[in-house]
């Protein structure tokens, strides 16, 4: 499942997440949204934020 990636994650745009597991290989250490670059939700963010 480490670096499988699966649809979703923003209402705005054609997201998809990352899924990494963790060490162990048990459960989901850290995923992270990956917007389109067009995202006008993500362009919206505080530079802080993205
Ligand atoms: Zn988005």
């Amino acid at each position: 499942m480490d670096g499988a990636t699966v649809p979703g994650g923003c209402d705005h745009c054609n997201a998809v997440q990352k899924i990494t597991a963790n060490m162990h290989g048990v459960g989901i250490h850290g995923v992270g949204v990956h917007h389109d670059d067009d995202c006008s939700f993500y362009n919206s963010l505080p530079a802080g934020s993205k």
